[in-house]
């Protein structure tokens, strides 16, 4: 794990970056901060996460980090020490970790609740929606530290690298730490409800786009040619064909949508 910090003090503001080592986008919005060094208004800790499996490329080393927190200083796996090290450095900092996905080009908020902090912060960051994930939270960073991810795109791309550079500024300009004002947005958001799991295939398809409905009967993906067809409407989630080992992604229900309420004071 690489730690850095902007501005000096005790920071309550941070930004993760490689969660899973196969996605780097988030490290080249962190690389860039610490190159370009902005003055900040408060201090922000940068930390590079699993720093192993990034300079592998690959998701992680013995397990799936952001499965495994809070994690054990003496656990056996690479990922379970790791989850417990960086609990300790983000402790007491409200943390923004960038992903990217499979799945979906267009950046989305991930959110363990519709809390106060989720609902006044994500809707000034340039994202097109918030998914809330609290049925599926176990093991994610943010079950143990109060964090919001983003998605910045598809894995590898230089647009999800953009995205993620941007959404960093978003995210700092909004917690008062870069000066300069943010656009509000209104955002639709999701719960997931199921996971969409996938049978054992040497070939997947999906058929369905993220964030769009799927009507009842609907065949919405296949394993082997096998169709799967929606028992009732759901929204699909974080869906690809080979993202995940055994799950296709998610099922959604659709919240209302977040306005923006300016605080008055
Ligand atoms: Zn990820």
């Amino acid at each position: 794990m690489r730690v850095a910090q902007l501005g000096s003090g005790t920071p309550e503001i941070a930004v993760v970056a490689g969660i899973h080592g196969d996605e780097p986008c988030g490290v080249r919005a962190v690389e860039r901060l610490l190159d370009e060094r902005p003055t900040v208004n408060r201090p922000v800790k940068l930390v590079v996460a699993n720093e192993a499996a990034l300079e592998r490329r690959v998701r992680f080393i013995d397990e799936d980090l952001n499965r495994t927190f809070p994690g054990d200083p003496d656990a056996k796996t690479h990922e379970g020490r790791l989850a417990a090290a960086l609990v300790s450095e983000l402790e007491g900092c409200l943390t923004f970790s960038m992903h990217s996905t499979q799945s979906h080009a267009d950046p989305f908020a991930i959110v363990n609740g519709v809390s106060e902090t989720a609902t006044e912060l994500v809707p000034q960051l340039p994202v097109a929606a918030m998914v809330e994930t609290s049925n599926f939270a176990e093991g994610r960073l943010f079950s143990a530290v109060d964090t919001v991810e983003v998605e910045c795109g598809l894995q590898g791309s230089e647009t999800a690298a953009q995205n993620a550079d941007r959404l960093t500024r978003a995210f700092l300009t909004a917690v008062g730490a870069l000066p300069g004002d943010t656009v509000d947005r209104e955002l639709p958001v999701y719960r997931l409800t199921d996971v969409i799991r996938k049978e054992q295939a040497d070939t997947y398809e999906v058929f369905v786009e993220n964030f769009t409905p799927v009507e009842a009967g609907a065949p919405f993906a296949a394993a082997d040619g096998d169709e799967q067809v929606a028992d009732e409407r759901f929204y699909p989630v974080l869906m690809s064909s080979n993202g995940y080992r055994d799950v296709f992604g998610y099922a959604a229900e659709k919240l209302d949508v977040l306005e923006t309420t300016t605080a008055a004071d």
